[in-house]
């Protein structure tokens, strides 16, 4: 059985002391063990919520990495510092890095790569646009997003890191259209499908496939009873103490 994990990616939201109180309110209330919590906020919260995560109720992740590893990159955050920081987990080609900062198949494979060399567990996201759903082609796009992604990726490196991996339709990220338990399945089990076939039964049967776009209390439950469902990616709620705990209690009942 795969742990259900629940991801908060709070985007560019909340200074510092906005931030304390909000992960403050979610700690309060984190009781349960039987799903992983991970909290992704800005870099500039990292070091100061490590300190309350000591407890081990939830985990950090930051939303990006760099594709480098050190040097003249001015305002970049590389994954060796990830690392010496304690976090574990980063997210890697959300759709908005790939529209709005312009990250090609081939960086978001590179910074993969990076990222599990460096032992930090990525939640590599990928997910299709309106245009390809509504022409029948998500599963191509899906196909060739993974094909691109893992493409420097070994079995062993994939599965001693843990990689999680995010099904964003780009239709649903922010927009309220939350896709149907039934069409997030289809694609999570053709990702499983396609893990097995590119590494092996064993490391299909425990990657986690997270849902992303729209999650909310309301529709969580309804996502996460479908099979290869394991957890979800969140935005929005995620800026919300109580509608992030519904999710997380969503994914424990
Ligand atoms: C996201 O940005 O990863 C996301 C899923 O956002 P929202 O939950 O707001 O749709």
């Amino acid at each position: 059985m795969r742990k259900p994990l629940i991801a908060g990616n709070w985007k560019m939201n909340t200074t510092l002391s906005e931030g304390l109180a909000l992960i403050h309110s979610i700690h309060a209330s984190l009781s349960s063990t039987s799903c992983d919590v991970v909290i992704c906020p800005p870099f500039t919260h990292l070091a100061s919520f490590s300190e309350i995560c000591r407890d081990k109720s939830f985990f950090l992740g930051a939303q990006n990495m760099s594709v480098f590893e050190s040097g003249a990159y001015t305002g970049e955050v590389s994954p060796g510092m990830l690392r010496d920081m304690g976090i574990p987990y980063v997210i890697i080609g959300h759709s908005e890095r790939r529209t709005l900062f312009v990250e090609t198949d081939d960086i978001i494979a590179k910074k993969l790569a990076l990222a599990l060399s460096y032992q930090l567990t990525p939640i590599l996201c990928i997910g299709e646009s309106l245009e390809a759903r509504e022409n029948g082609r998500a599963l191509q796009i899906i196909k060739q997003q993974l094909d691109e992604g893992l493409r420097h990726i070994t079995s062993e490196s994939f599965s001693l890191n843990n990689a999680v991996i995010a099904y964003e339709p780009i239709w649903a990220i922010g927009t309220g259209k939350v896709a149907s338990s039934e069409e997030a399945q289809e694609v999570h089990s053709f990702i499983r499908d396609y893990l097995a076939t590119r590494f092996s039964d064993a490391i299909a049967e425990k990657t986690r496939v997270l849902y992303g776009g729209s999650v909310k209390p309301d529709n969580a439950q309804e996502l996460l009873a479908k099979p290869d469902i394991d957890g979800a990616l969140v935005g929005g709620a995620s800026l919300v103490s109580d509608a992030f705990l519904g999710i997380i209690n969503a994914a424990i009942s």
